[in-house]
């Protein structure tokens, strides 16, 4: 997996302050996409595991409470992500008790599969659905266009 960028102190991409990564990787090519630059996987850095362990230190710092972690892109369900982000998730939940995953996808949750539903379980709120241009309202909190669902499983 590769990623764009990563904010250990966040407080627009999602509830609290958070930590915030946007990874490489979207094959929905959404029209008014705000974020083109993330398409192609092998584009930004590459994803390793000290960054991994930053993010799950960074979660468990005293220091500035964070409510949890928030998975943006690009889109952390392309298929040549969901190696890494499976684990990232798993050790958040094992690692971080008490913090909360978001997530942003352009899959729908009905267009999941199994792999991604495995991730999905483990995930608190999850924004799904392609952007659409036609149905684009700058009020809406958490989502660009009115088609994408905020899903609160937790
Ligand atoms: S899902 Fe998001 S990142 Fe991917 S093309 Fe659509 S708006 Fe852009």
């Amino acid at each position: 997996m590769n990623y764009h960028k990563y904010y250990p102190v966040d407080v627009v991409n999602g509830e609290g302050t958070r930590c915030t990564l946007f990874v490489s990787g979207c094959e929905h090519q959404c029209r008014g996409c705000y974020n083109q630059s993330t398409w192609s996987p092998s584009s930004g850095k590459r994803y390793s595991h000290e960054l991994e362990e930053q993010i799950i230190a960074d979660l468990l710092d005293s220091r500035i409470k964070r409510k949890g972690l928030s998975l943006s892109g690009g889109d952390p369900l392309h298929p040549k992500n969901l190696d890494a982000i499976l684990q990232l998730v798993t050790r958040v939940k094992k690692e971080c008790q008490g913090k909360d995953i978001w997530m942003w996808t352009g899959y729908t949750l009905e267009q999941l599969d199994s792999k991604q539903k495995q991730i999905v379980d483990m995930v608190d709120v999850l924004v799904d659905g392609k952007f659409d241009q036609e149905r684009a309202d700058p009020s809406l909190v958490w989502r660009g266009s009115s088609n994408q669902i905020i899903h609160r499983f937790k």
